[in-house]
């Protein structure tokens, strides 16, 4: 472990200079042996002394070393940077007091919350995040700055009036979407019944006029028939009239039989109505 001064150097050439022979740094509580004048640590030099009496460089026995008070003084006054980054140049035996009280980077403790802060940002903690400013909230949890829990809680319960109406706007306004929506697939029932009603009347109307259609013609074939079977039975009719005026003339010449003594004998009668239609026989 380095006995020496390893800093940030402002001068590192000189630093180099000063350096211990054992550790590589700068010496602390330097000393020079009698032997060969060489640099070292106090705290090197008797490392190397409780292993040998030999000197660590020119290899003399016994040897001895002297404080170098001169350098010793040269090394303290040597100018350094604030190992804590806060841009500060300092003399090596300023450091101390520079990081116990004068560097803004040191980490200082806050007397209100105990928490360990950067000097520089104690005063914004104290006024903005020193946790002794806060108290919970009962309502959300939430940290809320001491005197301020009552506008907390007004604003809080605005937000949630707000988000409430807010919800319940995008709600109106789907159901608002979701019934026009339902309007217009209503209005398209209605377009396609108007046009699907109109459309079975027109068929109908159709069918209607086929039947028509359908009736005058097979009405008029019928009749054409009848007339044909009614002209066929007038013909049937002369020929079985002209046949019973033939039997009758007979009959009436030859074949009366007066020995019965009635008058037993056909007659043949027309009547007034269906005379050009049927005969109608007649038996008295
Ligand atoms: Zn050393
Ligand atoms: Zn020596
Ligand atoms: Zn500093
Ligand atoms: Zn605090
Ligand atoms: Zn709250």
């Amino acid at each position: 472990m380095a006995q020496g001064y390893a800093e940030q150097w402002v001068n590192p050439e000189r630093a180099g200079q000063l350096e211990c022979l054992i550790c590589h740094c700068v010496a602390r509580d330097a000393v020079a042996t009698q032997c060969c004048g060489q640099f070292l640590c106090l705290g090197c030099w008797e490392q190397c002394q409780g292993r040998s009496t030999t000197c660590p460089h020119c290899r003399q026995a016994p040897a001895s070393a002297d404080p170098a008070n001169r350098d010793r003084r040269e090394i303290q006054n040597l100018e350094i940077r604030c190992p804590n980054g806060c841009g500060a140049t300092i003399a090596l035996l300023a450091k101390e007091r520079h990081m116990e009280s004068g560097c803004t980077h040191r980490r200082v403790r806050c007397t209100d919350c105990g928490d360990d802060v950067v000097q520089k940002d104690l005063k914004n903690h104290r006024e903005l995040h020193c946790a002794v400013l806060f108290e919970p909230c009962q309502v959300c949890g939430e940290k809320v700055r001491v005197g301020s829990m009552q506008a907390h809680m007004e604003a809080r319960m605005t937000a949630e009036f707000q988000g409430t109406v807010a919800t319940l706007a995008q709600e109106v306004s789907e159901q608002k979407a979701h019934v026009a929506q339902l309007t217009q697939e209503l209005q398209g029932l209605k377009r396609e019944f108007a046009t699907s009603g109109s459309k079975d009347a027109a068929e109908l109307k159709q069918e209607l006029r086929d039947l028509k259609r359908d009736f005058r013609t097979s009405g008029s074939k019928d009749a054409a028939e009848l007339k044909q079977e009614l002209q066929l039975l007038k013909q049937g009719q002369a020929k079985l009239q002209a046949h019973l005026d033939s039997i009758t003339g007979n009959y009436s010449a030859s074949t009366v039989d007066t020995s019965r003594g009635d008058s037993f004998r056909p007659r043949y009668v027309r009547t007034a109505t269906n005379c050009d239609l049927f005969p109608r026989v007649h038996l008295f």
